[in-house]
């Protein structure tokens, strides 16, 4: 028989000691729409803000779109927006019988953000976790999102309140982790990994962006922040799916708008290995 504590009220949902006797956990898993029909969904992590990850999200779905896949983009960054404004859209979405319709990118990308709700876009999101994460929920729930073979959400930094909720509520078929090459940033990563390990989700790989710049004169590269990520990717045992130099191209296109003319060339194998790993 099961050996169980003499404290136990029989309780497991409010108690945090792992026992014998103890109930499986409930799935908090949500359901989407019945009119949906969403093959993969992939989280895309970072330990901290401001290293590329929604970056490395419109850059992964437009290369799945390349490859000719049907792409969304669920923008959970809900207090740090930024995907609409990068492929250059400003318009509201509109709401029909079925739920929210996402906006779509020159190529067909559905994109849903929290900043194609608001009327003033540079107004901050003051809202508490529990507001945040519910917003996620209605993204993944009341968004006609139709048929995709890979939504990419874009997780807000961290490890706090919504990431936990995307970990809990979405089901993900895995995570790419972001990263600068920091020494700093390295033990970030490790929370991000260890979160998604303790949320029994895979971790398909991690990205290292800002690897080096290039400098626009000469050519040269210049490794300005060192590189730590091979060693990190060693030490956890997850794959380096590849590297990205801070490029000027980038960074001007995504200010005009126009994230779908950038031709992705350092993250192609990246995404050839995630849609391989996904697909295997
Ligand atoms: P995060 O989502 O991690 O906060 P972003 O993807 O929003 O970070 O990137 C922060 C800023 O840096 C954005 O303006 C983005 O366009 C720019 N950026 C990110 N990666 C690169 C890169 N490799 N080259 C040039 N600019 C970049």
């Amino acid at each position: 028989m099961a050996e169980q504590k003499s404290n136990c009220s029989g309780n497991c949902s409010s108690c945090g000691q792992s026992c014998s006797s103890r109930n499986e956990p409930q799935s908090l898993l949500e359901p989407t729409a019945e009119f949906n029909n969403i093959k993969h969904v992939i989280g895309v992590v970072s330990g901290k803000g401001g290293v590329g990850k929604s970056m490395v999200t419109s850059s992964l779905a437009v290369l799945m779109n390349k490859m000719g896949y049907k792409v969304g983009i669920l923008d959970a960054d809900i207090t740090g927006p930024s995907i609409p404004k990068s492929f250059g859209i400003n318009s509201k979405v509109y709401q029909n019988e079925l739920g929210i319709l996402p906006a779509e990118t020159e190529n067909g990308i559905k994109i849903m953000s929290i900043n194609l709700l608001l009327e003033d876009k540079e107004a901050p999101v003051l809202w508490r976790g529990p507001v945040i994460a519910g917003a996620v929920k209605q993204f993944w729930h009341d968004v006609v999102w139709g048929d995709l073979d890979y939504l990419f959400v874009d997780c807000p930094p961290g490890t706090g309140d919504v990431p936990l909720t995307v970990f809990q509520s979405l089901p993900l078929d895995g995570v790419v982790i972001v990263t600068s090459p920091q020494d700093l940033v390295s033990m970030i990563v490790k929370k991000a990994y260890n979160m998604a390990n303790m949320m029994n989700i895979p971790v398909l790989g991690i990205i290292e962006n800002m690897s080096s710049v290039i400098c626009p004169e000469c050519k040269k590269e210049f490794k300005i922040f060192g590189s730590g990520s091979e060693t990190v990717a060693d030490e956890i045992g997850v794959e380096l799916l590849g590297k990205m130099p801070i490029d000027v191209t980038l960074a001007q296109l995504v200010d005009n708008g126009c994230f779908e003319k950038y031709d992705n060339i350092y993250l192609k194998d990246a995404a050839e290995k995630i849609d391989n790993k996904i697909n295997k």
